[in-house]
Protein backbone atom coordinates (compact mmCIF):
# COMPACT_ATOMS: atom_id res chain seq x y z
CA UNK A 1 0.00 0.00 0.00
CA UNK A 2 1.24 3.79 -0.80
CA UNK A 3 1.89 6.34 1.29
CA UNK A 4 0.96 9.34 -0.59
CA UNK A 5 -2.24 11.30 1.38
CA UNK A 6 -2.70 14.36 -0.32
CA UNK A 7 -0.73 16.06 -3.72
CA UNK A 8 -1.04 20.40 -3.55
CA UNK A 9 -0.75 21.82 -6.70
CA UNK A 10 1.48 25.11 -7.04
CA UNK A 11 -0.75 28.28 -7.78
CA UNK A 12 -0.19 30.17 -10.63
CA UNK A 13 0.62 27.47 -12.89
CA UNK A 14 -0.37 26.49 -16.18
CA UNK A 15 0.41 28.56 -19.19
CA UNK A 16 1.79 31.88 -19.14
CA UNK A 17 -0.17 34.82 -20.44
CA UNK A 18 2.17 34.78 -23.47
CA UNK A 19 1.65 31.22 -24.69
CA UNK A 20 -2.01 31.31 -23.96
CA UNK A 21 -2.19 34.37 -26.26
CA UNK A 22 -0.09 32.86 -28.93
CA UNK A 23 -2.30 29.42 -28.83
CA UNK A 24 -5.62 31.20 -28.55
CA UNK A 25 -4.90 33.12 -31.91
CA UNK A 26 -2.98 30.31 -33.98
CA UNK A 27 -7.02 28.30 -32.54
CA UNK A 28 -8.86 31.77 -33.82
CA UNK A 29 -7.43 31.85 -37.85
CA UNK A 30 -8.04 28.25 -37.77
CA UNK A 31 -11.46 28.70 -36.55
CA UNK A 32 -11.67 31.42 -39.06
CA UNK A 33 -10.92 28.94 -41.83
CA UNK A 34 -7.39 30.51 -42.44
CA UNK A 35 -4.78 27.63 -43.33
CA UNK A 36 -2.69 28.12 -40.10
CA UNK A 37 0.67 27.25 -39.17
CA UNK A 38 2.81 28.48 -36.18
CA UNK A 39 6.36 29.25 -36.91
CA UNK A 40 8.32 26.27 -34.74
CA UNK A 41 6.54 24.65 -32.32
CA UNK A 42 3.85 27.34 -30.42
CA UNK A 43 4.69 25.52 -26.75
CA UNK A 44 6.92 22.55 -26.21
CA UNK A 45 4.55 20.37 -25.28
CA UNK A 46 3.16 16.92 -27.27
CA UNK A 47 -0.13 17.29 -26.00
CA UNK A 48 -1.10 20.62 -27.23
CA UNK A 49 0.75 20.59 -30.51
CA UNK A 50 -0.96 17.18 -31.26
CA UNK A 51 -4.48 19.18 -30.36
CA UNK A 52 -3.00 21.62 -32.43
CA UNK A 53 -2.64 19.39 -35.41
CA UNK A 54 -6.05 17.80 -35.07
CA UNK A 55 -7.62 21.76 -35.48
CA UNK A 56 -5.51 21.53 -39.07
CA UNK A 57 -3.04 23.82 -37.37
CA UNK A 58 0.55 22.81 -38.92
CA UNK A 59 4.04 23.52 -37.25
CA UNK A 60 6.85 24.13 -39.85
CA UNK A 61 10.01 24.83 -39.40
CA UNK A 62 10.60 27.78 -42.12
CA UNK A 63 9.11 30.53 -44.30
CA UNK A 64 9.48 28.29 -47.00
CA UNK A 65 6.65 25.90 -46.15
CA UNK A 66 3.89 28.13 -45.93
CA UNK A 67 2.12 28.60 -48.82
CA UNK A 68 1.40 32.14 -50.39
CA UNK A 69 -1.51 33.43 -48.54
CA UNK A 70 -1.76 31.33 -45.67
CA UNK A 71 -1.15 32.47 -42.16
CA UNK A 72 1.44 32.28 -39.81
CA UNK A 73 1.51 32.50 -36.52
CA UNK A 74 4.67 34.19 -34.76
CA UNK A 75 5.48 32.35 -31.14
CA UNK A 76 5.00 34.09 -27.76
CA UNK A 77 9.21 33.83 -27.71
CA UNK A 78 8.86 36.48 -30.97
CA UNK A 79 11.67 36.50 -33.93
CA UNK A 80 14.13 38.02 -35.68
CA UNK A 81 12.71 41.79 -37.46
CA UNK A 82 13.85 40.07 -41.14
CA UNK A 83 11.57 36.93 -39.85
CA UNK A 84 8.26 39.22 -40.24
CA UNK A 85 9.97 41.02 -43.56
CA UNK A 86 10.53 38.19 -45.48
CA UNK A 87 6.04 36.78 -44.45
CA UNK A 88 5.25 39.83 -45.58
CA UNK A 89 7.37 39.92 -48.93
CA UNK A 90 5.91 35.93 -49.78
CA UNK A 91 2.23 37.09 -48.70
CA UNK A 92 1.84 35.79 -46.25
CA UNK A 93 -0.48 36.79 -43.41
CA UNK A 94 1.58 37.37 -40.25
CA UNK A 95 -0.35 36.53 -36.68
CA UNK A 96 1.87 38.31 -34.04
CA UNK A 97 1.85 36.09 -30.86
CA UNK A 98 4.99 37.70 -29.76
CA UNK A 99 4.06 38.14 -26.18
CA UNK A 100 3.75 41.79 -25.01
CA UNK A 101 5.92 41.40 -22.15
CA UNK A 102 8.95 40.41 -24.81
CA UNK A 103 7.73 43.11 -27.40
CA UNK A 104 8.99 45.28 -24.63
CA UNK A 105 12.43 43.69 -24.36
CA UNK A 106 12.52 44.12 -28.25
CA UNK A 107 12.02 48.08 -27.82
CA UNK A 108 14.06 48.51 -25.11
CA UNK A 109 17.23 46.52 -27.03
CA UNK A 110 16.36 49.08 -30.03
CA UNK A 111 16.70 52.26 -27.80
CA UNK A 112 19.59 50.93 -26.10
CA UNK A 113 21.44 50.46 -29.86
CA UNK A 114 20.64 53.68 -30.96
CA UNK A 115 21.75 55.24 -27.62
CA UNK A 116 25.06 53.13 -28.16
CA UNK A 117 25.50 51.26 -25.16
CA UNK A 118 27.90 47.77 -25.18
CA UNK A 119 24.78 45.39 -24.48
CA UNK A 120 25.29 42.27 -22.12
CA UNK A 121 21.88 39.98 -22.48
CA UNK A 122 21.76 37.41 -20.05
CA UNK A 123 20.10 34.43 -21.70
CA UNK A 124 20.19 30.68 -23.05
CA UNK A 125 22.49 31.60 -26.58
CA UNK A 126 19.81 29.03 -29.19
CA UNK A 127 16.89 29.94 -27.01
CA UNK A 128 14.31 30.95 -29.55
CA UNK A 129 13.78 34.08 -27.47
CA UNK A 130 17.15 35.03 -27.41
CA UNK A 131 17.52 34.20 -31.64
CA UNK A 132 15.21 36.42 -32.22
CA UNK A 133 16.23 39.66 -29.19
CA UNK A 134 19.69 39.69 -31.09
CA UNK A 135 18.20 40.44 -34.42
CA UNK A 136 17.22 44.06 -32.56
CA UNK A 137 20.92 44.30 -31.19
CA UNK A 138 23.53 42.06 -32.82
CA UNK A 139 26.01 43.42 -31.27
CA UNK A 140 25.01 42.04 -27.56
CA UNK A 141 26.88 39.61 -25.60
CA UNK A 142 24.93 36.99 -24.54
CA UNK A 143 26.07 35.10 -21.36
CA UNK A 144 25.12 32.15 -19.54
CA UNK A 145 26.70 30.06 -16.77
CA UNK A 146 28.14 32.66 -14.17
CA UNK A 147 31.52 30.65 -14.60
CA UNK A 148 31.59 32.16 -17.91
CA UNK A 149 30.89 36.20 -17.33
CA UNK A 150 33.69 36.96 -15.81
CA UNK A 151 35.96 36.43 -19.40
CA UNK A 152 32.83 37.64 -21.46
CA UNK A 153 32.14 40.55 -20.39
CA UNK A 154 34.72 43.87 -21.25
CA UNK A 155 35.28 47.25 -19.24
CA UNK A 156 33.51 49.81 -21.37
CA UNK A 157 32.29 53.32 -20.33
CA UNK A 158 28.77 52.66 -21.22
CA UNK A 159 27.10 49.49 -20.39
CA UNK A 160 23.78 48.23 -20.30
CA UNK A 161 22.47 45.08 -19.20
CA UNK A 162 18.85 43.45 -20.27
CA UNK A 163 17.74 39.72 -19.68
CA UNK A 164 15.95 36.99 -21.71
CA UNK A 165 12.95 36.54 -19.71
CA UNK A 166 12.48 33.78 -17.93
CA UNK A 167 16.47 33.93 -16.30
CA UNK A 168 16.31 33.50 -12.48
CA UNK A 169 15.84 36.87 -11.17
CA UNK A 170 18.91 36.33 -8.64
CA UNK A 171 21.03 35.40 -11.70
CA UNK A 172 20.04 38.86 -13.02
CA UNK A 173 21.01 40.28 -9.99
CA UNK A 174 24.41 38.70 -9.23
CA UNK A 175 25.35 39.62 -12.98
CA UNK A 176 24.36 43.68 -12.46
CA UNK A 177 26.50 43.58 -9.55
CA UNK A 178 29.52 42.02 -11.16
CA UNK A 179 29.09 44.55 -14.03
CA UNK A 180 28.52 47.62 -11.70
CA UNK A 181 32.26 46.90 -11.40
CA UNK A 182 33.04 46.98 -14.93
CA UNK A 183 31.36 50.14 -16.62
CA UNK A 184 31.64 53.94 -15.67
CA UNK A 185 27.93 53.96 -16.73
CA UNK A 186 25.77 51.09 -16.52
CA UNK A 187 22.33 50.80 -17.60
CA UNK A 188 20.13 47.98 -16.14
CA UNK A 189 16.86 47.13 -17.71
CA UNK A 190 15.11 44.05 -15.74
CA UNK A 191 13.04 42.11 -18.50
CA UNK A 192 12.64 38.94 -16.36
CA UNK A 193 9.22 38.54 -16.54
CA UNK A 194 6.92 38.74 -13.67
CA UNK A 195 5.33 35.52 -14.88
CA UNK A 196 8.57 33.75 -13.96
CA UNK A 197 8.67 35.58 -10.56
CA UNK A 198 5.49 34.75 -9.27
CA UNK A 199 5.73 30.61 -10.37
CA UNK A 200 9.47 30.43 -8.62
CA UNK A 201 7.43 32.07 -5.33
CA UNK A 202 4.61 29.68 -5.44
CA UNK A 203 6.70 26.56 -6.26
CA UNK A 204 9.10 27.61 -3.50
CA UNK A 205 5.84 27.96 -1.32
CA UNK A 206 4.35 24.68 -1.87
CA UNK A 207 7.86 22.67 -1.63
CA UNK A 208 8.10 24.26 1.88
CA UNK A 209 4.39 22.44 3.02
CA UNK A 210 5.30 18.70 1.32
CA UNK A 211 7.71 16.10 1.44
CA UNK A 212 8.77 15.92 -2.40
CA UNK A 213 8.12 17.79 -5.36
CA UNK A 214 7.59 16.76 -8.98
CA UNK A 215 8.17 19.20 -11.17
CA UNK A 216 6.31 18.78 -15.19
CA UNK A 217 8.21 20.68 -17.77
CA UNK A 218 9.92 20.04 -20.67
CA UNK A 219 13.83 18.47 -20.18
CA UNK A 220 15.44 21.27 -21.86
CA UNK A 221 12.98 24.06 -20.10
CA UNK A 222 15.53 26.65 -18.26
CA UNK A 223 12.47 27.96 -16.27
CA UNK A 224 11.38 24.05 -15.77
CA UNK A 225 15.33 23.06 -14.50
CA UNK A 226 14.98 26.33 -12.26
CA UNK A 227 12.25 25.23 -10.32
CA UNK A 228 14.01 21.86 -9.54
CA UNK A 229 17.32 23.83 -8.66
CA UNK A 230 14.70 26.06 -6.36
CA UNK A 231 12.61 23.38 -4.74
CA UNK A 232 15.66 21.63 -3.66
CA UNK A 233 17.42 24.96 -1.98
CA UNK A 234 13.90 24.93 -0.26
CA UNK A 235 15.22 21.49 1.32
CA UNK A 236 12.43 19.46 -0.61
CA UNK A 237 13.97 16.74 -2.86
CA UNK A 238 12.24 17.12 -6.03
CA UNK A 239 12.02 14.87 -9.09
CA UNK A 240 11.43 16.55 -13.07
CA UNK A 241 9.47 14.57 -15.57
CA UNK A 242 8.28 15.73 -19.08
CA UNK A 243 4.58 14.77 -18.26
CA UNK A 244 2.73 11.87 -16.43
CA UNK A 245 4.01 9.09 -18.78
CA UNK A 246 7.20 9.14 -16.78
CA UNK A 247 5.32 8.22 -13.17
CA UNK A 248 5.88 4.61 -13.54
CA UNK A 249 7.89 4.01 -10.60
CA UNK A 250 5.99 4.11 -7.04
CA UNK A 251 9.35 3.60 -5.44
CA UNK A 252 9.84 7.32 -5.84
CA UNK A 253 7.14 7.90 -3.09
CA UNK A 254 8.20 5.71 -0.66
CA UNK A 255 7.53 6.73 2.82
CA UNK A 256 6.15 10.39 1.46
CA UNK A 257 2.73 11.92 3.17
CA UNK A 258 2.24 15.22 0.87
CA UNK A 259 3.49 15.35 -2.36
CA UNK A 260 3.53 19.14 -4.25
CA UNK A 261 3.52 19.67 -8.39
CA UNK A 262 4.41 22.40 -10.16
CA UNK A 263 5.29 23.09 -13.83
CA UNK A 264 7.29 24.92 -16.26
CA UNK A 265 5.54 28.09 -18.42
CA UNK A 266 4.81 25.90 -21.35
CA UNK A 267 2.76 22.96 -19.20
CA UNK A 268 -0.79 22.88 -19.33
CA UNK A 269 -2.45 23.29 -15.88
CA UNK A 270 -4.50 19.95 -16.70
CA UNK A 271 -1.42 18.20 -17.23
CA UNK A 272 -0.69 18.80 -13.77
CA UNK A 273 -4.18 17.09 -12.70
CA UNK A 274 -3.40 14.61 -14.72
CA UNK A 275 0.26 14.05 -13.06
CA UNK A 276 -1.71 14.92 -9.62
CA UNK A 277 -3.93 11.51 -10.21
CA UNK A 278 -1.56 9.42 -11.49
CA UNK A 279 0.60 10.30 -8.23
CA UNK A 280 -2.38 8.92 -5.99
CA UNK A 281 -3.24 6.17 -8.09
CA UNK A 282 0.49 4.69 -8.30
CA UNK A 283 1.30 5.45 -4.26
CA UNK A 284 -1.64 6.78 -2.98
CA UNK A 285 -3.00 5.11 0.36
CA UNK A 286 -5.89 3.35 -0.19
CA UNK A 287 -8.30 5.80 0.02
CA UNK A 288 -7.01 8.21 -1.61
CA UNK A 289 -6.25 5.85 -4.67
CA UNK A 290 -9.82 4.98 -4.66
CA UNK A 291 -10.57 8.97 -5.12
CA UNK A 292 -7.66 9.93 -7.14
CA UNK A 293 -9.29 11.36 -10.26
CA UNK A 294 -12.01 13.76 -7.14
CA UNK A 295 -8.83 14.74 -5.53
CA UNK A 296 -6.90 15.43 -8.40
CA UNK A 297 -9.74 17.57 -9.46
CA UNK A 298 -9.95 19.13 -6.38
CA UNK A 299 -6.31 20.03 -6.31
CA UNK A 300 -6.60 21.74 -9.85
CA UNK A 301 -9.40 23.80 -8.15
CA UNK A 302 -7.68 25.02 -5.62
CA UNK A 303 -4.60 26.27 -7.69
CA UNK A 304 -7.13 27.69 -10.42
CA UNK A 305 -8.47 30.70 -8.38
CA UNK A 306 -9.33 33.04 -10.71
CA UNK A 307 -6.36 35.00 -9.63
CA UNK A 308 -3.99 32.92 -10.44
CA UNK A 309 -5.48 30.68 -13.41
CA UNK A 310 -2.98 30.93 -16.30
CA UNK A 311 -4.83 28.53 -18.79
CA UNK A 312 -8.65 28.66 -19.71
CA UNK A 313 -10.28 25.81 -17.91
CA UNK A 314 -13.48 24.00 -18.92
CA UNK A 315 -16.35 25.81 -17.06
CA UNK A 316 -19.34 23.69 -16.19
CA UNK A 317 -21.90 25.27 -18.06
CA UNK A 318 -25.56 25.63 -16.07
CA UNK A 319 -28.31 24.63 -17.88
CA UNK A 320 -30.88 27.67 -17.99
CA UNK A 321 -33.90 26.56 -18.35
CA UNK A 322 -35.87 28.48 -21.25
CA UNK A 323 -38.69 30.98 -19.99
CA UNK A 324 -36.57 31.61 -16.60
CA UNK A 325 -36.67 35.14 -15.86
S1 LIG B 1 7.36 33.81 -19.70
FE1 LIG B 1 6.59 35.89 -19.56
S2 LIG B 1 7.60 36.96 -21.24
FE2 LIG B 1 7.85 34.80 -21.66
S3 LIG B 1 6.08 34.32 -22.98
FE3 LIG B 1 5.47 33.89 -20.87
S4 LIG B 1 4.43 35.78 -20.16
FE4 LIG B 1 5.63 36.27 -21.99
Amino acid sequence: MGTVEEVRIAKRTGFCYGVREAIDKAKEASAAGKVTHTLGQVVHNEGVVRDLQAMGIRTVETLDDVDHGAAVVIRAHGVRPDVVERADQRGLEVIDGTCTWVIQEQRELVRLVEDGYTIVLLGTPKHPEVVGLLGFAPDAIVVDDEEEWDAAIPRRKRMALISQSTQPPWKFERLAALMVSRAHELKIVNTVCPVTIRRQQDTMDTAGEVDLMVVVGGRSSANTKELTRLCEIAGTPAIQIESVRDLTDAAVFADTRIVGVTGGTSTPIEDLRDVTERILELAGTDDARRRATELAAAALERAATPAGRTTSLPTATTPVASGAA
